[in-house]
């Protein structure tokens, strides 16, 4: 458990670094999917996916979920609930923070809800595929920004059919989200 700690942190350097598509991923798929936003809001909707990611959250099995992934002794169904709740939550913040006029609040909280749908079509997250870098340290390195990261902006940008999937996701839950419910 010592051995892997030291090894995420060898590998993340001082950013945060592993359940994740890459940074820049991230960052260009909030780009494709609310060009119509403001540069204000993308910004915050890029600080708040980059929130779940950091770096101080990346030890948690518990969390996977954050991710669309699970924790080993979690089921999918488990997962998918919590990350669902951690959603609604989210969204819920989002659109209090819009009532009270902080935009810029309101657009993190957006960020921090999308992360884990666009984590979820990641091919090393897809699925809610399990999240156990302590059983199989050699897992993170196929993550985030990491050497042999399957989830670098270059293969989302080589599998169109994939980003747009992903796109398609992200809009739907933020228009879901934005609706205050009844
Ligand atoms: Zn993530």
């Amino acid at each position: 458990m010592i051995a892997t700690m030291i090894l995420m942190m060898m590998v993340s350097g001082s950013q945060a670094a592993d359940l994740r598509w890459g940074t820049n991923a991230h960052e260009f798929l909030m780009d494709e999917a609310f060009s119509y936003e403001s540069p204000a809001c993308l910004e915050q909707l890029k600080k708040g996916s980059a929130d779940v990611d950091a770096f101080e959250h990346q030890f948690s099995l518990e969390l996977s979920y954050q991710h669309a992934m699970r924790a080993p002794y979690q089921s999918v169904e488990t997962a998918r609930t919590k990350m669902l709740a951690f959603i609604a939550q989210a969204y819920k913040d989002a659109r209090e923070a819009l009532a009270r006029g902080d935009a810029d609040t309101s657009c993190f909280q957006r960020g921090r809800g999308l992360h884990p749908i666009q984590d979820s079509t990641s091919p090393v997250h897809e699925g809610f595929q399990v999240w156990d870098p302590y059983l199989n340290p050699l897992q993170i390195l196929d993550h985030g920004d990491q050497p042999f990261s399957k989830e670098t902006l270059e293969a989302l940008r080589a599998d169109p059919p994939r980003l747009q999937r992903t796109i398609d996701l992200m809009r739907e839950t933020d228009t879901a989200g934005m609706l205050a419910p009844h």
